[in-house]
């Protein structure tokens, strides 16, 4: 019998969105909201009571099928058939994280599951079995940036993430550079269909012009498709504008990273039409304020969360925004403590 805390940071995209599937850049940061998962391994039941839906899920190991009821204890299911987990475990899940917003509750509950039942392997292959879990809980075929950004999270450092070797190098943030994220109000209801749609869009440009990372703008003429050739468009200067973001944070200067994620705003409500008019008048909103370097859509997109990057104290009150805000800080990465044993 173990008695474990298990603690998953969910994250924030703050540039390069829709570009981990298709082998691109992104660059978010593992924020500090996180999940946690305190209990003891025992027994041959998974017994998990969640303090956000408030509902309980029993589950008998090994388990051989993770379709099962509530709908949140598949992820917890998913992640016990991916690790063939034998030993029980007795618990409770708490977050900090606001539930279907885009900061990745999914993957630091998916990350967290797995550190409390006694995962035992590298960051990257933790991040990994996050993403096979998810897909195997939901059927949802997302990119590795959720996982990854929880894996490899590190205290005032954001991160920049190669998604076709799957590396991951730890920028510095400039001190003196505040990150807030504000709720647009607005449900993330769409997001499976147009997301699968999307990520098919991005495969057809692969299929004609190869990686989009390498191409320029000029080599997407060869895609007759208008539609197509946008998406693979924003793929394309997203990805040049996080090599560009890198720097930016490397030589301390926020006032061009914010350009360059009002850029990335602009490329994804135009190009990538992952937006909508409720969270453009947040962003626009948010760009009004004095101090505030920049702001953009973060995460899949359809609604759920706006990120700002700005001067410390511009933004005073980030829940007075909408009234769910946060300040968030780059925060370590997902970790476990044994409690007794
Ligand atoms: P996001 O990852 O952007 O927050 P998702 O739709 O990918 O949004 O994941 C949200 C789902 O993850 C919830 O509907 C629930 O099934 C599960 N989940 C997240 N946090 C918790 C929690 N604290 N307790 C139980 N389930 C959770
Ligand atoms: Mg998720």
């Amino acid at each position: 019998m173990t008695r474990v805390r298990a603690h998953a940071p969910g994250r924030v995209n703050l540039i390069g969105d829709h570009t981990d599937y298709a082998g691109g850049l992104a660059l978010p940061m593992a924020i500090d909201l996180g999940t946690s998962i305190i209990g003891t391994r025992e027994g041959d039941r998974l017994r998990l009571h969640s303090e956000q839906f408030d509902t309980d899920t029993d589950l008998r190991v090994p388990l051989q099928d993770a379709r099962i009821q509530p709908d949140w204890a598949r992820y917890i299911a998913a992640v016990a058939v991916e690790m063939n987990c034998t030993t029980g475990f007795s618990g409770l899940i708490d977050s900090t994280l606001p539930i279907g917003a885009g900061l990745s509750s999914s993957a630091s509950l998916e990350l967290a599951t797995a550190l409390a039942l006694g995962f035992e392997g590298t960051p990257l292959e933790l991040a990994l079995l996050g993403q096979r879990s998810e897909f195997t809980a939901v059927g949802v075929p997302c990119g590795l940036l959720d996982q990854l950004s929880s894996a490899f999270g590190s205290e005032g450092h954001a991160l920049m993430i190669d998604f076709a070797s799957i590396t991951v190098e730890q920028i510095p943030l400039p001190p003196e550079l505040e990150i807030i994220v504000v709720h647009s109000g607005v449900e993330r209801t769409l997001a499976g269909s147009a997301y699968a749609e999307r990520r098919a869009a991005c495969e057809t440009a692969i299929s004609i012009v190869g990686e989009l990372r390498s191409c320029s703008t000029d080599d997407l003429a060869a895609i007759t498709d208008p539609v197509v050739r946008r998406r693979a468009r924003h793929v394309v200067t997203e990805c040049q504008r996080v090599t560009e973001a890198r720097s930016a944070l490397l030589g301390g200067d926020g006032i061009h990273f914010g350009e360059l994620m009002n850029a990335s705003h602009r490329s994804l409500r135009d190009d990538f039409e992952v937006s909508m008019p409720v969270v453009d008048a947040l962003v626009e909103r948010l760009r009004a304020v004095p101090g505030v370097h920049g702001a953009r859509i973060t995460g899949a997109g359809f609604g759920g969360c706006v990120v700002a990057a700005c001067e410390p104290g511009a933004i005073a009150d980030p829940a007075a925004i909408t009234g769910r805000g946060w300040r968030v800080r780059a925060s370590g990465p997902a970790r476990v403590e044994l409690l007794e044993s």
